[in-house]
């Protein structure tokens, strides 16, 4: 489960989160940190995966190659602490080619005769080393911008990394972020209390 966390020496916000097997630390824009705090989140508060990649999908959360601090993390971040924590981690937008959560771009090109479709970061990209015929970054992509795609015959909805974006941008995020304030405002009866993971199972 993610976790915020304030800056020491500056101000702003940042998260970290053990996903996939990775540990990540994501920057919030001040939008994103006013999104958690107006849902009840204080520093060092763990909240929902789901709402980090809602934050993701949405341009305030971004890992901006702030790189990975495994011996910062406790034994305890490893476990998944919420419900839906399993299910959110699929959702999760990431390289094909490394895992890597950078400024993904959706990819298609040519590799002998055959049309391939992925998700891929900056590393990955270059390494592809072909001109490609599309080359979107995912974080300006939506459903409809899919579809247009999709119609003008550019991408095919059949593949596996357009499937996972169609995934992840149906996951509409709105109403889990009231059900999580409302709970964090009740939490004295029998509403969720993120930093005691027993309780929510
Ligand atoms: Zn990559």
């Amino acid at each position: 489960m993610p976790v915020l966390h304030q800056y020491v020496e500056q101000p702003g916000l940042y998260v970290k989160c053990h996903i996939k097997g990775t540990f990540v630390t994501f920057q919030l824009t001040s939008d994103g940190a006013g999104r958690l705090f107006a849902a009840g989140f204080k520093s060092d508060d763990k909240f929902p995966l789901r709402l980090l990649i809602d934050l993701i999908h949405r341009g305030e959360a971004y890992t901006f190659g702030s790189g990975v601090t495994p011996a910062e993390f406790s034994v305890g971040q490893l476990e998944f602490d919420f419900p839906d924590d399993r299910e959110a981690e699929r959702l999760f937008p990431v390289c094909n080619m490394d895992g890597a959560y950078d400024d993904l771009h959706l990819i298609v090109h040519e590799q002998a005769s055959k049309t391939i479709t992925e998700l891929l970061c900056p590393r990955c990209r270059k390494t592809v080393g072909v001109p490609s015929s599309l080359s979107i970054p995912v974080i300006i992509l939506t459903i409809d911008s899919l579809k247009r795609l999709e119609s003008q015959k550019k991408i095919s909805a059949d593949q596996d990394a357009i499937k996972s974006l169609y995934a992840w941008f149906k996951a509409d995020a709105a109403e889990y972020w009231e059900k999580i304030a409302k709970a964090k405002r009740r939490p004295d009866q029998g509403g969720l209390d993120f930093n005691e993971p027993g309780k929510l199972l």
